[in-house]
């Protein structure tokens, strides 16, 4: 049973994954638990929370255990995979990934829905940083907050100003 779960990540992440060289690269084993983790956060393509991780990957592998699932976040956050977000709440972070190393969102404020976007038009600030504070950036991490079409409603977009 447990080599079938096994066989089917394996087959599932596959060796050309970017994050998984990157792993190799620093020298990290690729454990169950790395490989499922990663797998999950692959999956939800950005917004999850640790809560949700833990209980994804319980799904696949429920021999993976909590604290290896919560050192798995701690390392991926190290190494730039994700990045953890205080949304909703200072108490759970929702983890977001960092492709490419960046992630942009607008966050509607009322039903605090997202709206993710690829094109951040970043490069002249980050080269201007760099020179100006002489920092190697290796990232960003890119939040607007505001009120979508949908809360504002016909009646409140009129009467905006
Ligand atoms: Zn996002
Ligand atoms: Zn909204
Ligand atoms: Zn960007």
């Amino acid at each position: 049973m447990r080599s079938l779960v096994e066989a089917k990540t394996r087959l599932r992440m596959s060796a050309d994954n970017p994050h998984i060289q990157s792993l190799k690269q620093a020298g990290y084993r690729l454990t169950q638990a790395r490989l499922t983790v990663l797998e999950v956060l692959e999956a939800e393509r950005g917004h999850i929370t640790s809560a949700d991780v833990l209980q994804k990957v319980e799904r696949i592998n429920p021999a993976i255990g909590r604290a290896s699932v919560f050192r798995t976040l701690e390392l991926f956050t190290q190494l730039g995979f994700i990045r953890p977000t205080y949304i909703h709440t200072s108490a759970t972070p929702t983890y977001v990934m960092m492709h490419g190393g960046h992630h942009h969102h607008v966050i509607c404020t009322e039903c605090k829905r997202f709206f993710e976007f690829d094109n951040c038009g970043m490069e002249a600030l980050t080269n201007n940083l760099q020179r100006e504070l002489d920092v190697q950036i290796s990232g960003h991490l890119l939040e607007f907050y505001g009120v979508c079409a949908d809360c504002r409603g016909p009646d409140r977009a009129e009467r905006r100003t």
